[in-house]
């Protein structure tokens, strides 16, 4: 059994949907777990539905603007005597209308309550679409699988509790070798709906890899696999074609996009392949990540961080920077969720970078200014470069200013202004 996810840039619009069809058809004779994420930018305009988000006068238009997106789609792809699709869809919009129309409680509960179904109409359009053409599939609703906490937004994962469930499904007889289902979305013991944070649909594919002992994953992106640096920022990119695991978690770590961080431990611990793929050309043999020895081939990777903060901590009694005031700024840090992108000390402060948000920044000086002075720089640039020379650092830093820069032996991390 193979585990293939496609994300929202995959099935953004009929042509995507049939493009998508198309991979999944030339795979017919695997048995497939279809993980899918919701259509385009939908989760960002359900974000907006959240009760509370928006005034209430709102939620009108942005539920017609859905609404219409989706139904252009199903309208593409089925003919109008296709009752089916439109009577299930209309009754599943029918109950993102009533959760939309709630009274505000808790944010993080209302979010995943509301944003789970830009995952629930994609899967749903496109079960029965595959149905439609003849690809016979089953649709399962992965909230009753995937099993979760209660910390709504960032769901973690019960793998206990999810691997007695996702075993015991796929034991059960079938009368299809496809399954489709939701990315990003699970469910709680309390009976409601989790998501396992933003871009999560990676790690749901992973997740169910681990629980059902996939013989790969393959995750199909607009890019033709792993590239050593963003196209975004740089013309001439290299595919890397071989990446050990260690190695993807690492640069994942460090903000490569092209994966979800969570997502590689699960596939490692079981000695799963994960292949990124491309699927606008779907035969080209795309990235892995798997358990290599080092990456093929060997070439400079950049990641680019754009929108940093850096903040430099000083003691107010002129005291050295030791455990004691280390201990107090990384508590403050934990109890706000603010994750550090880098950090260096020095005998007398102790700077660190982290992501541009005024509103944590302030909550930080406010909770940090009894014992410390706080200096920053806001809309800074973090670059981090793997194997790394010399005249490549120079090449691209170029005339800008270095505030801060740290070198291991393969990496080096710089932050510019
Ligand atoms: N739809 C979710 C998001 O846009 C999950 C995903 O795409 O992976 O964040
Ligand atoms: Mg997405």
């Amino acid at each position: 059994m193979k585990v293939f996810k496609f994300g929202g840039a995959s099935v953004n619009s009929p042509e995507a949907v049939r493009n998508m069809a198309d991979i999944v058809r030339s795979y017919s004779d695997d048995s497939l777990v279809v993980v899918v994420s919701a259509m385009g930018k939908t989760t960002n305009k359900l974000e907006q539905l959240v009760p509370g988000v928006r005034p209430a006068s709102e939620h009108q238009e942005l539920l017609q603007e859905l609404y219409n997106y989706h139904i252009e789609i199903i309208n593409q792809l089925f003919p109008d005597a296709h009752q089916d699709i439109y009577t299930a869809f209309d009754s599943l919009f029918a109950k993102l209308k009533q959760q939309v129309a709630q009274s505000p409680t808790r944010y993080n509960f209302d979010y995943d309550q509301t944003v789970c179904f830009g995952e629930l109409m994609s899967t749903m359009i496109i079960s029965h679409y595959l149905n439609f053409i003849g690809l016979d599939n089953q649709w399962v609703d992965i909230r009753e699988l995937i099993r979760t906490d209660n910390n709504y937004r960032e769901g973690i994962v019960d793998f206990t509790a999810t691997q007695r469930c996702l075993k015991q499904w796929w034991a059960e007889p079938r009368q299809t070798s496809l399954i489709v289902t939701q990315g990003f979305i699970a469910g709680n013991s309390d009976g409601y709906t989790t998501t396992l944070g933003r871009e999560g649909s990676d790690y749901s594919a992973s997740i169910i890899s681990y629980c059902i002992d996939a013989e790969s994953m393959t995750i199909w992106k607009d890019v033709p696999g792993f590239l050593n640096a963003d196209p975004k920022y740089f013309s001439d990119t290299v595919k890397i074609e071989q990446i050990p695991y260690n190695e993807a978690i690492e640069l994942a770590y460090y903000g490569a996009s092209v994966i979800h961080p969570k997502t590689v431990k699960p596939i490692q611990n079981k000695n799963i392949q994960l292949h990124i793929k491309s699927f606008l050309t779907p035969d080209a043999p795309g990235s892995v990540i798997g358990p290599f020895e080092t990456i093929q081939p060997l070439t400079p990777l950049y990641i680019i961080k754009n929108n940093q903060t850096l903040l430099s901590v000083l003691p107010k009694d002129f005291s050295f920077i030791a455990e004691d005031n280390l201990q107090t700024i990384f508590a403050t840090l934990s109890q706000l969720n603010i994750r550090v992108n880098m950090m260096q000390n020095s005998a007398l402060s102790f700077s660190l970078c982290i992501d541009d948000n005024e509103m944590l920044l302030s909550q930080l000086r406010q909770r940090l200014s009894p014992q410390f002075r706080l200096r920053y720089n806001l809309g800074l640039q973090l670059i981090t470069i793997r194997y790394y020379t010399q005249d490549i650092i120079d090449r691209i830093v170029g005339n800008s200013t270095i505030l801060l820069q740290q070198r291991s032996r393969n990496t080096t991390q710089l932050i510019i202004q």
